[in-house]
């Protein structure tokens, strides 16, 4: 079994752009039925056969078996967990926690699928299905949590004597057990148990309509541009993009431009129309905060109280301390302290940034003020202006499967991994493919990896990774199953997908994730692969970051698509040349929308006004006025669709910390393909999973604490003393 409360973290860890809850989608396969499917031959419940020690029955998947299959999965579960209970020998490591651990299969993978479909298929039909086992889920993972019996059992383990004889692997996996049990709630009342589990239920209902909210918006809300005078600055392939828009939403003869972040930024970035571009960005920041049936406000207020009076129940000041106690910030005033460090130096780079865009505005005659909805326009301008770099010079040598085979080359080096095209696995959809992973040496079988690459109907946006089967070796060797997933557009038939710098970097953050989950190598799935705390779990994806602009990528893989000639060192030197360019304006907007979540999160029972709290609270951080928060409270998923990221938004910049001080390591050594340092980098982070602390882990890798200081140099701030 993975408790939720450890789950959660396996399948949201890697993902850049959380929710699995809801998306659009035409997808409607399997619909109108009603079948009423016997638990003996619903496949979801089955194990996994095949090659590979079994492998997900995604050829077999119904959306109308997902709900019988939840069923039964839980009915299991808790009958497993009732023997754990009733056994008479007395409680220890094995009976107990080791059984835990091995109670609940067929839930995983169960809900493997289920979340697979809500993140890549999901349609009508299947949100349907959310909606009514979202509570039921909460309520299940209570009734474990608070089962008195089980909490005894586990408790009597923690504290016998015996425990001192485990190896340091099953001491944490036995203070994991207990302390989550206890965060759960299993030491309280029974009056306040009950209270708890009603809030867990009410929650996990406002989670599901914050997010379908936010969709609806997404969905319902675009921009038709008529005439080739509303087209101004954009490039072909953004028209092509918009004219395609345009047939789904059923306007011919017209573009459209979707109220999403892929569809809006480019937008923003190059249309020439001041007036249009003010419409999309106010179109897009004002998502759920539109008054009427789709408004976010009042659900924010009541999610708000209720993490309030849970946190208070459980015995935590506010919902922040309760969040952040097994982070590795451990305490909320942590995380602030390093928010506000940064805070000051990046809020004068946007003043910096912002003199530049006037300036050139002037100079351009265009008798203007930057108002939030020029900003990226003339930031392109002075980018070119100032660097001479245009990003669609960039974007002919980014080949989707040339940087491939450059992720699969840099794994080869870091970690001695092969890839192999496998093609005897059912998948999801055609277009995505699958690789077995084995090690170059010794051939030994280490996993596979699946790529779904292209975005569809009913896939949500973003990129993430996600861990369908965890390494693990209670009862032999189990080996892990992981993917990559994207939102490329799909090139016409033998045209090379060609990508953007930021979206190659995205690349080699998401196949870090995967790799984090590849070099696995612990016993108990509890504390697998990607299974560590929040604010570590991003630093070995955006380490991964750093190899894609090293020469020996760029010469291998950074392949003209016509030319076949490597990228000109003179175009990767303006690369490089003004790689902290913007940095001011990207730090700004990811720290304002992680100091209001905190905010929000620290401010216990106060009955909150979100628009009031947002508005006073950026007043106070001195924001500038021509930045609006990444994700604006009304439409922040990564904080209100689950407790996934809340209070836990500041997770990308302790991250972001521990890897520019990570990769000094390769620096201060040979460079980036460093045997040693690499090897040391496996030992001690990409393979030991949570059976160790995350803070002990970095100090055997790199002798010491992180330090802020790369970062502020990665960044171009002034360090502060
Ligand atoms: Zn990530």
């Amino acid at each position: 079994m993975r408790l939720l409360t450890i789950r959660s973290l396996v399948l949201f860890a890697a993902i850049s752009m959380i929710l699995s809850v809801t998306m659009t989608a035409q997808n409607t396969t399997a619909m109108n039925s009603t079948t009423n499917v016997s638990t003996t031959d619903n496949p979801l419940l089955a194990k996994w056969e095949g090659p590979y020690g079994g492998v997900p029955p995604f050829d077999r998947v119904q959306v109308p078996l997902f709900k019988p299959a939840l069923e039964a999965a839980m009915a299991e579960q808790l009958a497993e967990i009732d023997r754990i209970v009733k056994n008479p020998a007395a409680p220890d490591f094995q009976n107990t926690i080791v059984a835990l651990e091995e109670v609940g299969q067929t839930l995983d993978r169960v809900s493997t699928i289920y979340g697979v479909w809500g993140a890549t298929m999901a349609g009508p039909e299947f949100q349907a299905v959310q909606r009514e086992m979202a509570p039921r889920l909460a309520a299940f993972n209570d009734q474990i949590t608070q089962n008195e019996p089980l909490f005894k059992r586990i408790e009597a383990v923690y504290n016998s004597p015996a425990k001192a004889k485990l190896t340091p692997e099953q001491q944490r996996l036995a203070w994991l057990y207990y302390t989550n049990f206890v965060r759960a709630g299993a030491r309280l009342s029974a009056d306040a148990k009950k209270r708890l589990s009603e809030i867990n239920q009410k929650l996990a209902g406002l989670y599901t309509k914050f997010s379908q909210n936010v969709l609806a918006e997404e969905t319902d809300q675009f921009i038709v541009l008529k005439s080739e005078a509303e087209l101004a600055g954009l490039p072909q392939s953004l028209r092509d993009a918009a004219a395609a828009a345009a047939e789904s939403k059923k306007q011919p003869g017209t573009w459209v431009i979707m109220n999403t972040r892929s569809s809006i930024d480019p937008f923003l970035t190059y249309s020439d129309r001041r007036d249009l571009r003010e419409k999309a960005w106010r179109m897009f920041v004002n998502r759920g905060d539109n008054g009427g049936e789709h408004d976010n406000n009042a659900i924010i207020t009541e999610i708000l109280q209720l993490r309030a009076e849970r946190a208070k129940l459980l015995g935590y000041p506010t919902h922040a301390h309760w969040r952040l106690e097994n982070s590795m910030a451990k305490t909320p005033e942590r995380a602030m302290a390093l928010m506000e460090a940064v805070w000051k130096p990046a809020a004068a780079r946007v003043q910096e940034e912002v003199a530049d865009m006037q300036a050139l505005a002037d100079k351009e005659g265009a008798k203007i003020k930057i108002e939030p909805w020029d900003y990226r326009y003339y930031m392109e301008k002075v980018r070119k202006a100032k660097y001479d770099l245009d990003q669609n010079e960039i974007k002919p040598y980014l080949q989707l499967e040339k940087l491939r085979e450059g992720i699969f080359w840099v794994a080869g080096e870091l970690f001695n991994f092969n890839f192999t095209p496998v093609t005897n696995v059912p998948v999801a959809h055609p277009d995505v493919r699958v690789w077995e992973v084995t090690d170059k040496t010794t051939k030994r079988h280490i996993g596979l990896w699946y790529f779904d690459p292209y975005a569809r109907p009913g896939k949500r946006s973003g990129a993430w990774m996600n861990a369908y089967r965890n390494q693990e070796r209670i009862n032999g060797e189990i080996t892990t199953i992981v993917s990559n997933n994207s939102n490329f557009v799909k090139g016409k038939p033998g045209e090379p997908v060609l990508i953007s710098w930021d979206d190659a970097t995205t690349m080699f953050h998401e196949f870090g994730h995967a790799l984090h989950g590849l070099n696995s190598n612990v016993t108990y799935p509890s504390l697998s692969g990607t299974a560590v705390p929040r604010d570590y779990v991003e630093f070995p994806s955006q380490l991964l970051e750093h190899w894609l602009a090293t020469p020996e990528v760029l010469q291998r893989f950074a392949l003209h698509y016509q030319t076949g000639k490597p990228i000109p060192q003179t175009l990767v030197d303006k690369i490089n040349r003004s790689a902290t360019f913007n940095e001011g304006f990207e730090t700004v907007e990811l720290l304002a929308s992680a100091l209001v979540d905190m905010k929000l999160h620290l401010a216990a029972d106060k009955k909150i006004d979100p628009d009031a709290f947002e508005r006073e609270t950026l007043a106070q951080l001195g924001m500038p006025k021509e930045i609006v928060m990444r994700h604006r409270t009304p439409q922040f998923l990564h904080v209100f669709s689950s407790d996934g990221y809340s209070a836990g938004y500041y997770s990308y910049l302790w991250s972001d910390v521990i890897t520019a001080d990570a990769f000094g390591a390769f620096v201060e050594g040979k460079g980036p393909y460093d045997k040693s340092v690499a090897e040391r980098l496996r030992k001690h982070i990409f393979s030991v999973g949570n059976t160790v602390d995350p803070a002990d882990a970095y100090r055997s890798f790199r002798g010491r604490d992180p330090k802020i200081d790369a970062l502020m140099k990665k960044k171009g701030f002034t360090a502060k003393s």
